[in-house]
Order: C-alpha cells, then sequence, then structure tokens
C-alpha cells in the first residue's frame, strides 16, 4: 500500500461531467431549438445561501443551460412563494426548480418541497422522488448523494459486496446515500448520533462516508487501512477556512483514496445539479 492516500479529485471529476453536461445541451438546441432551464427560488438573504446560488447559476450559464434565479426577500409569505411555486410548475420553459434551503422560520418548508412538480423537482426532496429512490426506481437522484456515488464508482474496480459505513441519517445526504450503496450491493450501516462504538464500526468499513457537520470529526485510528473516504462535510473554522468531516492528515496516512474538503464532493453537488436538470428535461419532453 502506497504511504499517503489518492486524493480524489471531484474539481476535475465535476469538471468533465459539466463538459459532458454541456455537449449534450449544444446538440439539444442544434437539433431542437430547446434549451433546459433551471430556476432557483432564494428567499431572504443568508450568506452562504447566497454563495451556493450564485455558484449554480454561474455553472449552469457555462454550459448554456438558461437559469433564473428568483430573489424574494425574507418578509415572502408561504402562500408568497407557494404561487412562485405553482407559477414554475406550470410554466414549460422549466425543466428544474430548486427552492434553496433552508428558508426562514415562518415557512414550512415541507409544505414549499411537496408543492414542487415531482418531474421538476432537481434537488429530488419531493416524497415521491424520495419514495421511487427507496424502491430503486429513481431517475432523479439527490445531487450530493449522487456526486459521492459518482466518486466512489470512478475510483473503485467494483462496489459489490464492500463494507460501507455512512455517518449521518440526514434526508439529503445520509440516508439516500445508503440506498445508493446498498442498491450497488455493498453492505451497508448507517451509523448517527446515537450510535455505540463508532470507531469500532467505522474500522470495518471498505467505504466510509462522513456526513455528519463535525470538522475533524472521524481520526485517523478509525479508518480501516486502504478504505476510500468520501467526505461530505463542509465546515467553516474560526480561521474562516473549510473542513470536512474527516482529519484529512490522519486519513492520508490509512486510507486508500480520499475526496478533500474543498474539492471533493461539493463540485459534484452543483453538476449533479445540473445533470438533474437534463434529466428532467429528458423525462418530460422525451429525448
Ligand atoms: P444534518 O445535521 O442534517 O445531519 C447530521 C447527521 O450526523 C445526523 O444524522 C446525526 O445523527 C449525525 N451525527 C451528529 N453527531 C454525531 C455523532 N456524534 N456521531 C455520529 N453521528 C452524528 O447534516 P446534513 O445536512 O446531512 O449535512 C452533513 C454535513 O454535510 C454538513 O457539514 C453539511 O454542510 C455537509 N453537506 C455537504 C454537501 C456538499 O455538497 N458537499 C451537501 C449537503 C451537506
Amino acid at each position: 500500500m502506497a504511504d499517503q492516500a489518492r486524493i480524489i479529485d471531484g474539481k476535475a471529476a465535476a469538471a468533465a461531467l459539466r463538459a459532458e453536461i454541456g455537449q449534450e445541451i449544444t446538440a439539444i438546441k442544434a437539433e431542437r431549438g430547446l434549451v433546459p432551464g433551471l430556476h432557483v427560488v432564494l428567499v431572504g438573504d443568508d450568506p452562504a445561501s447566497r454563495v451556493y446560488v450564485n455558484s449554480k447559476e454561474k455553472l449552469a450559464g457555462e454550459i448554456g443551460m438558461n437559469s433564473a434565479v428568483h430573489r424574494l426577500p425574507a418578509e415572502t409569505s408561504e402562500a408568497e412563494l407557494l404561487a412562485k411555486v405553482a407559477a414554475l410548475n406550470a410554466d414549460d420553459s422549466v425543466d428544474g426548480i430548486l427552492v434553496q434551503l433552508p428558508l426562514p422560520k415562518h415557512i414550512n418548508p415541507d409544505r414549499v418541497i411537496e408543492a414542487i412538480d415531482p418531474a421538476k423537482d432537481v434537488d429530488c426532496f419531493h416524497p415521491i422522488n424520495v419514495g421511487r429512490l427507496a424502491n430503486g426506481q429513481a431517475s432523479l437522484i439527490p445531487c450530493t448523494p449522487l456526486g459521492s456515488m459518482i466518486l466512489l464508482k470512478q475510483t473503485l474496480p467494483t462496489l459489490a459486496g464492500l463494507e460501507a459505513v455512512v455517518i449521518g441519517r440526514s434526508g439529503i445526504v445520509g440516508r439516500p446515500m445508503a440506498q445508493l450503496l446498498v442498491q450497488a450491493d455493498c453492505t451497508v450501516t448507517i451509523a448517527h448520533s446515537r450510535t455505540r462504538d463508532l470507531p469500532a464500526i467505522c474500522r470495518r468499513a471498505d467505504i466510509l462516508v462522513a456526513a455528519v457537520g463535525r470538522p475533524h470529526f472521524v481520526r485517523g485510528d478509525w479508518i480501516k487501512p486502504g478504505a476510500t473516504i468520501i467526505d461530505v462535510g463542509i465546515n467553516r473554522l474560526p480561521d474562516g477556512k473549510l473542513a470536512g468531516d474527516v482529519d484529512f492528515a490522519e486519513a492520508m496516512k490509512v486510507a486508500g483514496a480520499i475526496t478533500p474538503v474543498p474539492g471533493g464532493v461539493g463540485p459534484m453537488t452543483i453538476a449533479c445539479l445540473l445533470r438533474n436538470t437534463l434529466t428532467a428535461f429528458h423525462a418530460r419532453r422525451g429525448r
């Protein structure tokens, strides 16, 4: 085994994926005169959300996708937001709708997500899409788990039979990630805040996915030598730098391969949002 883990370059993988989507969009424009459209709704001025939304808009534009950001004031009522979603549902030029979370406290996010047409739900948070994913019938797959699976498939010759441990059971990362790993024939354990002896469970993992939200939480001696680590965490340190959930320096000495933060799963998430928009376009308008 090498002394140092291989770094999984999510930035390069995401650029390649975007280029591929861009080529498909160019062909669609040339052959059919249509342009897939992604619409993002941002309510209020959460600084992190603003950064994410700007980057989604910029990257969509770069590959020739139509994109629009609907910026609504923080005082927008739930009824007004639902009316906005209904208008986007009804607009045939809109292929993907994403309502940026978190929403202001006076708005119920579940009600808003359930109002999005499931065929345009490119975040894949609508209960119908969550159910389809659980049944293994999904065409839209949540962006962060989808991006993580693409990186795993590019890193490992096969996933079948491998032990996978996912730390975190959130609806946007941990649970869908575990479902995709099961569908890829891994033996999957979901660990969470009430799990006993987490280090021992992690040491079993050929694939370890950390989606906790605590910097440097996973230590080097929790890692099975040669394991592949997908670090989903994005944590802002007091000095302003970003860190993942895994102690990267320690993991580098034990793991076989690891995603860095930044430059790992993050860029793949946005590329997969664009992928989902194109998938939604094909599903609605035919190939
Ligand atoms: P969340 O807060 O909804 O879930 C965190 C999970 O961690 C929970 O299920 C909880 O049970 C588990 N957990 C908390 N403390 C634990 C402990 N001591 N031991 C074991 N498990 C514990 O968070 P989330 O939305 O799933 O996001 C997780 C992290 O991933 C965050 O850092 C978030 O910023 C990041 N994230 C990154 C991307 C990306 O594109 N890279 C996308 C989404 C989320």
